[in-house]
């Protein structure tokens, strides 16, 4: 078994975890960013930018290449509330992305200084004077020695669940299915329905396939799943036809914070970033914005302080808008996912789009 030390490891290289990698001072401290995924294959995520994660890429003047753009470009969200039998269109100015390529495109921007290791966290732990974490790759483990240690592992964090055991999140299974799009009604559609999920179920469009997904309980996810499909089916928002053969399914884990102690930044030397801290919307589940802003601020923090006391404290500080920003949609959560008061607002049409062709 090998050992070998670190000023800073990183565990996980999704928005978050390359972003940090990127903007930390890699000449000044040995940074190691470790991923288990070689990131080849398909996201489970709708891959939609936010304006609010546009605007960050804009402030940092990066522009995306043409490829990680798909086909349709969205300017409307079409929500659905199966229960009051009512659609209405909202204004949204997503960007229509490939997930996977985005997350490599991020990848791609961290800077030779930062060593990189695809391996599989399977420990990690407190010593004397720093962290522990035990990866495998290829059959082989390694022990890696770190002052700093940073949980950018999304939902699953091994960092939050080995270090602080206290402070889990409330999770939904998201379960995504991918079909050729015959009959193509581009729309993003946003699907409520509290018979089937305490979340909500989308379908978007991305480059000739219909991707169907939601966020239900953990257990019963697939059958409920498979009866959101039929209820979607049996009101004629979905024909049989189009979800008579996935071309591929998967799924993760989605957090969704609730209002009081779910966001969790760090303590000592480990700090949490992105979905591993709670930072995502638990209304949209919106996440990228969160996992870019956190480890912005982090990396700023890290590269000013003396010691990780002083490392905390300007985390805190720097993050404080953005655990505002998840505790306001905290607030916001029970108008969209309370059935009578997201009646009433769907039905009155507030902040609706007028479309053409409707009354
Ligand atoms: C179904 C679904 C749809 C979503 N749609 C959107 C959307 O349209 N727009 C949006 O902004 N957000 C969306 N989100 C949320 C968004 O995907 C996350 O909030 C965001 O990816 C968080 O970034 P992150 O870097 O914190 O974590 P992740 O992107 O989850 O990255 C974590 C990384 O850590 C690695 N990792 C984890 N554990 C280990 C380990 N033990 N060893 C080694 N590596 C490890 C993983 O391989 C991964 O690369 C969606 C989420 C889901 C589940």
């Amino acid at each position: 078994m090998q050992e070998t030390a670190y000023d800073v490891v990183i565990l996980g290289a999704g928005p978050a975890g390359s972003n940090l990698a990127r903007r930390i001072d890699s000449r000044a401290m040995r940074v190691l960013l470790v991923d288990g995924e070689p990131l080849r294959g398909e996201k489970v995520c709708a891959g939609l930018l936010s304006p609010d994660a546009q605007d960050l890429l804009a402030a940092y003047d990066i522009s995306l290449p043409r490829e990680l753009l798909v086909t349709p470009q969205l300017f409307s969200v079409r929500t659905i509330d199966l229960a009051c039998d009512t659609v209405r269109h909202y204004r949204r100015n997503y960007m229509n992305i490939d997930r996977a390529a985005f997350d490599r495109f991020l990848r791609g921007m961290v800077p030779p200084t930062v060593t990189k290791l695809q391996a599989r966290a399977t420990r990690v732990w407190q010593t004397d004077s720093g962290y522990q974490v035990e990866t495998v790759a290829d059959g082989r483990t390694e022990t890696l020695t770190c002052r700093y240690l940073i949980g950018a592992d999304g939902a699953s964090s091994l960092v939050r669940r080995s270090l602080f055991p206290g402070r889990r999140l409330l999770q939904y299974t998201a379960i995504q299915q991918w079909f050729p799009a015959g009959e193509s009604n581009p729309y993003y559609s946003c699907i409520f329905d509290a018979e089937t999920s305490p979340g909500c179920s989308w379908i978007f469009f991305k480059n000739g396939q219909m991707i169907f997904g939601g966020a239900f309980e953990k257990q019963g996810c697939r059958a409920a799943f498979e009866k959101q499909k039929q209820r979607l089916i049996a009101r004629g928002f979905v024909s049989a036809s189009a979800f008579c053969a996935p071309q591929r399914t998967e799924a993760c884990l989605v957090s969704r914070p609730r209002l009081l102690g779910d966001i969790l930044l760090g303590r000592g030397g480990a700090f949490l970033v992105g979905e591993a801290a709670g930072l995502i919307s638990p209304s949209s589940f919106e996440g990228i914005s969160y996992a870019l802003a956190s480890s912005e601020a982090l990396a700023a923090s890290l590269s000013l302080a003396s010691s990780e006391k002083e490392a905390l404290r300007l985390y805190r500080r720097r993050a404080a808008p953005l655990c505002r920003k998840v505790r306001l949609r905290c607030l916001k959560r029970p108008f969209m996912y309370h059935p009578p008061l997201r009646r009433l607002i769907l039905k009155t049409g507030l902040c609706a789009l007028q479309m053409k062709g409707e009354a």
